[in-house]
């Protein structure tokens, strides 16, 4: 095995800013997370649909797009997994380092001289897309290959102002698009519960057009 350092790089600015507050609301609908990750992952899939009209290549023998969410209580981990279109070491850092949705703009905009209270609310209206994962997780590790890339990348941060993105093994990755792996905090446990996972799905995720399938973690 070989070991690389990474460096470090920064968040944009409003990103830090919108990280802390997800960081630290304390009453804020937490559940919004997992409806944002899942509207992520079927987003990709959908991206896959798409360009696949034009490029039947990049479904290779796996034209049916999935979703697939592993609970582990043992090890305090949530996984969303998609087989959707996938990111290039590039467009984690593009997609996951910047705001990129102009929603996200609003809502910061919004929050700006809202109270605490007001704040929780405002997160679950929006749902602030990726960084509200950082409302339940202490760390997060989105690995992820691009559809028809021989290569893969994983993008790893703690949502305290910095995050990395290096190379790993394919044999690491999914075969085709990403995961992300979720470090529960010691409150959000309650996510590796079956009965709450599916309970939260079915109210937030219930129009989603890709199917989910729920498994727990191999031993
Ligand atoms: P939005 O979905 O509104 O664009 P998000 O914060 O939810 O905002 O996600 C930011 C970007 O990260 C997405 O636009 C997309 O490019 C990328 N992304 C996030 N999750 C995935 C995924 N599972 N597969 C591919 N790309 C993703
Ligand atoms: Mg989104």
């Amino acid at each position: 095995m070989t070991t690389t350092t990474t460096t470090p790089r920064s968040f944009e600015a409003d990103v830090a800013k919108l990280l802390h507050m997800m960081v630290h609301s304390v009453y804020s609908d937490k559940d919004v997370f997992l409806r944002e990750l899942i509207s992520n992952a079927a987003d990709a899939c959908e991206k896959l649909r798409y360009e696949g009209l034009s490029n039947a290549s990049l479904l290779g023998d796996d034209g049916q797009p999935r979703i697939t969410v592993t609970l582990d209580a043992e090890a305090r981990r949530l996984t969303i997994e998609d087989n959707g279109i996938g990111m290039s070491e590039d467009e984690l850092g593009e997609a996951l380092g910047t705001i990129a949705r102009s929603g996200t703009k609003a809502f910061m905009d919004r929050i700006a001289g809202a109270k605490d209270a007001e704040g929780s609310q405002l997160i679950g209206q929006f749902g602030v897309g990726f960084y509200s994962a950082f409302m339940v997780a202490d760390q997060v590790e989105v690995t992820s290959r691009r559809a028809g890339a021989d290569t893969a990348a994983l993008w790893l941060s703690d949502g305290q102002g910095t995050y990395t993105i290096e190379p790993v093994d394919i044999a690491e990755a999914p075969a085709r698009g990403t995961r992300v792996l979720l470090h529960l905090k010691e409150d959000a446990t309650g996510y590796t519960d079956a009965f709450t996972i599916e309970r939260t799905i079915k109210a937030q995720s219930g129009h989603v057009p890709v199917p989910i399938f729920l498994e727990d973690a191999p031993d």
